[in-house]
Order: C-alpha cells, then sequence, then structure tokens
C-alpha cells in the first residue's frame, strides 16, 4: 500500500484509504497521484489513527473532555502506533476506548464524524 494512504489528505481532504481528488467541471475527481503535502507527510514516516470513546460517554461527562462524542472519532497522526498511543492518552488519560489506523477503520460506524485532529 502506497504509505501516503495512510494518512488523511491536508490538502483535498481525502480521508485515509481513499486517492485525493481534484475540481472538476462535473464536481471532484479522484486522481492517481497524491497532494504534495500528504506525500510529504508519508515521507516523514507519519500515519493517521482513529481514537475513539466509549457508548457511556452518550450519557456521562468525559473526565477530560466535555465534548466528547462516542459517535465521532479524533484523528491523531504520528509515526507509528506507539506514539499514536501516547498522544491519545496524555489527552485523553485511559478514558478512550480503542485506537485504529486510519486505514481500517470504518467511519460509516461513526456518524458524528471527526471531532478534533491531533497533536
Ligand atoms: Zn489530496
Amino acid at each position: 500500500m502506497e504509505l501516503a494512504l495512510n494518512l488523511t489528505c491536508p490538502a483535498c481532504h481525502a480521508p485515509a484509504g481513499k486517492p485525493c481528488t481534484q475540481p472538476t467541471d462535473r464536481g471532484r475527481v479522484s486522481v492517481s497521484w497524491f497532494h504534495h503535502a500528504r506525500a510529504d507527510a508519508a515521507e516523514r514516516g507519519m500515519q493517521d489513527f482513529m481514537l475513539t470513546f466509549g457508548v457511556q460517554y452518550n450519557e456521562e461527562r468525559h473526565p477530560r473532555w466535555p465534548e466528547c462524542n462516542p459517535k465521532g472519532w479524533v484523528r491523531i497522526t504520528a509515526p507509528d502506533y506507539e506514539q499514536a498511543r501516547t498522544i491519545a492518552t496524555e489527552r485523553f488519560g485511559l478514558d478512550w476506548s480503542v485506537l485504529t489506523p486510519a486505514w481500517r477503520f470504518e467511519r460509516r460506524y461513526f456518524p458524528a464524524g471527526e471531532l478534533m485532529a491531533l497533536p
């Protein structure tokens, strides 16, 4: 897999796993290249990870983040899983549920979308 596919594109906002897109007369079309910002981040070894939260925060207030919504995710860009986990723990303590590499994250289960991007 092209490493750039592990990242959300900072330029066109194509999600991880999807090709970059470019505007045309008839709307945006997928392209076979990556925007420079995305390719550059991949070159630096960065990847996106998605952090989700337990359903109890539909009812309860999250201890460190009142805006927490279990129907959405926080995107963390880091060189590897361990560093993404450290960023998650520094921000949210252990009050989060699952950290998933973006390329295998199932967005359709999280209709509230991206809540925040870290760092
Ligand atoms: Zn792009």
